[in-house]
């Protein structure tokens, strides 16, 4: 008889066309082979799908997929489908026939895909159905959804765990998520597995993408220059509006370059068409908002640029991995200005979040400006926002560049001892209101004025305070809680700063415009 890994193999060829596994794929389908409970962090476009399709293929009975995405269940259901595998979905946007199909086949035994939204499988009559039917196993996509630390947060996610118990006792259960910081990993752990997961956590690093941050000097020509550098390559300007994204089209055009606009206020058409031309004809440069990206498939993009701040690092690494995906080198330049922080702190504060979800947002944002003002290898610091410790680079603006240091160790002092001092109970403009002397409605109250930290750092702007705290954080030596509102500690690392026994060098900080920037962010 045949193992399930070779049976997994043929299949791989037979069903899904492909020659051989891609990295990682491999372990997560033995592990859930050998009935093992999985949870997998993989990035964007490395084949999670097939980790749980492959495995669902060769085991008998019924595998229950739930996705919050619709678009990407019915792509998922109708490749199977094309490939000969009964499939379906269950989703408030079905035609009432291919619910008909769908439940026939699920009564007869013959499904062995079943796709189902969150909440339709919240329903008490699904949960009956199911567990009827019989489910050998339940595979959970985006699977941070359940963390409300995640960006993507869904209530009916909370209850999958207990469902799971509901459909099938001990159902065999995996989570697969492109994004999962620590404190989301573990929130994953902890509501959806009744005990720990087998965990699979592939590398986020994609080495031939080369990162570069600039700041915002006279960013169209900077757009212009970086694109020209990249003749007759295809790539993505990502701009944050739609008004920019239809001058820089202009600008480049004008300039003999293949440009073309997409945005969500064009016609379907000539969306349609942009998005078709882009994928099919080479050295087509599309200048898009973020609507631009869901979708393609392009192995060839050689460059992204962003001519603005994206909204936060996830947003960041979706977008810049849109380029290299066939694995050779390929550019990114990610354009930054004060406006653009400004910009994305107000959409954060007049959004309709909850104050706990801004909080989070706020982070995250935070997380791209300490990344952008690194004062070391981008690519470490990336990835260390991800978890994952690394090596510097080579292939980064900074490691190749390098940047204007200076000898931070004072200011990084002051800044640590306000977080001290305080108890480490305290946000970034707090500290900072204590650092600069702003006696502020909260430093009176807490009677932080007679700190010995208060006014010490009157020598310098807020804005300037803004960006040591960053850049302590890119590099490690304070660190915010994300759970408890936003609070800053000082870092193992950090304490021997404070101690004295270690200098700190932070990038030469850029004055800010005068009159922006101190007090409107608050
Ligand atoms: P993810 O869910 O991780 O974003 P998908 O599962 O959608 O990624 O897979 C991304 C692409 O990679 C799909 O087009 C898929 O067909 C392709 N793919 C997955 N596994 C393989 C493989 N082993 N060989 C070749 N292509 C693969
Ligand atoms: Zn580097």
């Amino acid at each position: 008889m045949e193992d399930p890994l070779s049976s997994a193999r043929a299949l791989l060829h037979s069903v899904f066309g492909f020659n051989a596994f891609r990295p990682g794929q491999e372990e997560i389908v033995r592990a859930v082979l050998d009935g093992e409970n999985v949870m997998a962090v993989m990035p964007t476009g490395s084949g999670k799908s097939l980790c749980f399709q492959l495995p669902a293929l060769v085991r008998p009975g019924l595998t229950l997929v739930v996705s919050p995405l619709i678009a990407l269940m019915r792509d998922q259901v109708q490749a199977l489908t094309a490939a000969g595998v009964s499939a379906g979905s269950l989703n408030s946007s079905n035609e009432p026939t291919e619910n008909t199909r769908v439940l026939g086949l699920l009564r007869r035994g013959e499904l062995r895909l079943l796709y189902v939204a969150p909440e339709r499988l919240a329903r008490p009559d699904t949960v009956e159905m199911l567990a009827e039917a019989g489910v050998s196993m339940m595979a959970i996509d985006e699977a941070h959804c359940v963390s409300q630390w995640g960006h993507d947060f869904r209530p009916d996610y909370l209850t999958l765990g207990n469902l799971a118990r509901q459909i099938g006792g001990r159902l065999q259960t995996l989570a697969f998520t492109a994004t999962a910081d620590a404190p989301t990993r573990g929130d994953i752990v902890e509501k959806l597995f009744a005990a720990p997961p087998r965990v699979f956590v592939r590398s986020f690093d994609r080495p031939n993408l080369r990162l570069a941050f600039k700041p915002k000097e006279r960013s169209t020509r900077q757009v212009l220059s970086f694109v020209q550098s990249h003749k007759g390559e295809s790539g993505i300007v990502y701009c944050s509006s739609r008004r920019k994204v239809e001058e820089l089209a202009e600008t480049l055009k004008e300039a003999g370059i293949n440009a073309r606009p997409y945005h969500a206020g064009l016609e379907k058409a000539a969306r349609d068409a942009n998005q078709d031309a882009f994928q099919q004809e080479d050295g087509i440069v599309m200048t898009a908002t973020v609507a631009f990206g869901m979708g393609i498939d392009k192995p060839d993009v050689r460059f992204v640029c962003h001519a603005d701040l994206p909204s936060n690092v996830e947003a960041y690494y979706q977008e810049i991995g849109r380029a290299g995906r066939d694995g050779l080198p390929a550019d990114t330049l990610t354009l930054y200005g004060l406006g653009d922080m400004q910009l994305r702190r107000l959409q954060i504060e007049q959004g309709d979040s909850s104050d706990e979800r801004k909080r989070i947002e706020r982070q995250r944002l935070g997380a791209l400006l300490s990344l952008a003002e690194a004062p070391r290898c981008r690519r470490q610091t990336l990835l260390a926002y991800f978890g994952e410790a690394s090596e510097i680079c080579g292939n980064c603006d900074l490691c190749q560049e390098g940047v204007e240091l200076f000898d931070a160790t004072i200011d990084a002092q002051k800044a640590m001892s306000a977080i001290v001092r305080t108890g480490e109970r305290f946000g970034m403009e707090h500290l900072i209101a204590i650092l600069t002397g702003d006696l502020t409605e909260n430093v009176s109250k807490f009677n932080h004025d007679r700190l010995p930290t208060f006014g010490v750092g009157k020598d310098r702007k807020a804005t300037d305070w803004r960006s040591i705290f960053r850049q302590l954080s890119a590099v490690g030596l304070i660190a915010q809680e994300l759970m408890e509102h936003g609070r800053w500690r000082v870092t193992d690392e950090g304490w021997e700063v404070l101690k004295g026994g270690r200098r700190v060098e932070l990038r030469k900080i850029v004055a800010a415009p005068a009159g922006k920037g101190s007090r409107r962010d608050r």
